[in-house]
């Protein structure tokens, strides 16, 4: 039993040493910031798929991709970390940002999955990057690895040619994109973000200064 005082990140380095036997969810993202829509993903998937676990993880996006948007990998993570602290389901998944760089999800989960065999995966993604799965490196290969999960996003298909299980969650028309555009007019965040990572981002000045 994990108790709220510890970690996220201790938490995934006793989960996965003690269950070899998982069904656990992944939520990759770049989380600037993590908003309601993530975490509703993640408790429906959850929930409706009776994982045992499901990890949001980061990924270690170059600073240079977008300078406007562009904050500090740890300012991400300790907003993931606020945001799922207090969810016994939910652990923070380190592997992209440890190894830094772009990681292709077929590079991560293939190192995940070498480490824990046993566990089975679900890659959980928005429907408005269903449509895109025949762009992503060796996605052959990593439908091996892993079984997506879709979740419908406003104004995308619920259509794909590969295998896809699709999550009937609420449609929640939230995107970091927007979270930052209202921040940077002075506009409040709350109730699209968890009070924790509104806290976090005022308290760090994040977002105040793009256009
Ligand atoms: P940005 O606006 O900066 O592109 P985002 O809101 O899409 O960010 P990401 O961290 O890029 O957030 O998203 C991580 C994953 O969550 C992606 O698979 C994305 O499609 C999905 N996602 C994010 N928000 C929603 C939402 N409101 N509904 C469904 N899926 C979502």
């Amino acid at each position: 039993m994990h108790t709220v005082s510890q970690t996220a990140t201790e938490v995934v380095a006793e989960t996965v040493t003690d269950y070899p036997h998982r069904r656990v969810g992944i939520l990759g993202g770049t989380f600037n910031p993590p908003h309601l829509g993530h975490l509703i993903m993640g408790q429906q998937v959850g929930d409706q798929l009776g994982l045992d676990e499901v990890r949001f993880m980061p990924d270690a996006q170059p600073p240079h991709v977008d300078e406007k948007t562009a904050i500090a990998a740890s300012d991400r993570v300790n907003m993931v970390q606020a945001a799922i602290v207090d969810n016994p389901l939910f652990r923070l998944e380190t592997a992209e940002i440890k190894r830094g760089g772009k990681s292709y999800t077929f590079d991560t989960m293939k190192v995940l999955k070498a480490a824990h065999p046993d566990t089975q995966y679900y890659f959980i993604i928005g429907g408005d990057m269903v449509d895109y799965l025949h762009t992503w490196y060796r996605i052959d290969d990593l439908l091996k690895l892993v079984t997506f999960v879709g979740i419908k996003r406003t104004g995308y298909p619920t259509t794909s040619q590969y295998p896809v299980i699709w999550v009937d969650a609420p449609l929640i028309d939230i995107s970091s994109t927007q979270i930052r555009k209202k921040i940077s007019h002075g506009h409040t965040v709350r109730y699209l973000v968890p009070d924790a990572v509104a806290a976090y981002i005022e308290e760090h000045h994040l977002y105040e200064q793009q256009d």
